[in-house]
Formats: C-alpha cells, sequence, structure tokens
C-alpha cells in the first residue's frame, strides 16, 4: 500500500524501479511510512456491520463441528482397505470392500462392513482418518442416519 502511494507519479515509479532493493531497503528503514499508511485507510463507521460479523460468523449452526462437538467422523471407503500390505477384510463375513469408516472422538477408528458388523481396526488412527477423509460437510445426529446417508 505505502508502494504504491508514493509510485503514484510515474517518474517516481521508474526511479523506484531502476533502483530496485536499494530503493525498496532504504524505504523500508524509514520509521513512517507504514503508520502513516494505516493512518489512511477509511474506517468503517460504527454500526455499518463490517466488524460485528466477524465474532461469530459463520453462525454456529453452520460451522462444520469441531472434534469435542461429536463422538465421531464417518466416511465411506468403497474400495479395498489396504493396512500393512495387507487387504483388510471382515473377520465375521469375509468382505473386503464398501467399508464405512468411523474415527471416534477417542481417536480409535472403526470399520463396519455393509453387512453391519464392527471392529475395531488397530492398524489405523485419527491421523490417517484426516488424511484420507475429505472436508466434514455434515453433521449428523445418530450414526444411524450418517450410514443412510453413506448409502449403508
Ligand atoms: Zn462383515
Amino acid at each position: 500500500m505505502f508502494f504504491r502511494r508514493r509510485a503514484r507519479a510515474d517518474r517516481e515509479f521508474r526511479k523506484a524501479q531502476e533502483e530496485g532493493f536499494a530503493m525498496l531497503q532504504k524505504l523500508a528503514q524509514e520509521p513512517s511510512p507504514f503508520d502513516a499508511a494505516q493512518a489512511e485507510v477509511p474506517v468503517a463507521p460504527a454500526g455499518s456491520g463490517a466488524e460485528s460479523l466477524a465474532p461469530d460468523f459463520p453462525p454456529a449452526g453452520l460451522r462444520a463441528p469441531s472434534r469435542q462437538d461429536v463422538d465421531g467422523f464417518m466416511m465411506r471407503w468403497v474400495q479395498p482397505l489396504v493396512i500393512d500390505g495387507e487387504v483388510r477384510t471382515c473377520p465375521q463375513c469375509g468382505a473386503y470392500r464398501d467399508w464405512i469408516v468411523f474415527c471416534m472422538r477417542d481417536d480409535t477408528v472403526w470399520l463396519r462392513c455393509r453387512a453391519g458388523h464392527e471392529a475395531k481396526e488397530a492398524g489405523l488412527d485419527a491421523a490417517w482418518y484426516n488424511h484420507n477423509s475429505g472436508p466434514v460437510d455434515r453433521f449428523h445426529p445418530t450414526i444411524e442416519e450418517g450410514l443412510r446417508h453413506l448409502g449403508h
């Protein structure tokens, strides 16, 4: 901002360009320009709303829940899930794809197969989940609703 103000005159601008870094360094050493530029920024009139939006925007209801607000996160994992080089299979029915992956608040990860068998997966953790899941875009009041949304 400061640089643009000073460069309003073409002649000064070219001069500044020619002098390059030396000029910039000299300007940077002047104590006042940044303060002066800030003082010229128009102050939003009180009550304009520009500032009052900031503290609680977006409204709490539209914000993605934080880790503390929810019991866990879930995502669908359609392709085979490879952990430590092995395709994970459901110990009860042998399913090897189309999982729902849960990441619980205690950082444990659970797998649920298409048939509804659930098992804790010690080979995965919250860091893995966060790395492999997309942004949280929905909140489901219950796991059942989440499962329905994810097609299970
Ligand atoms: Zn199963």
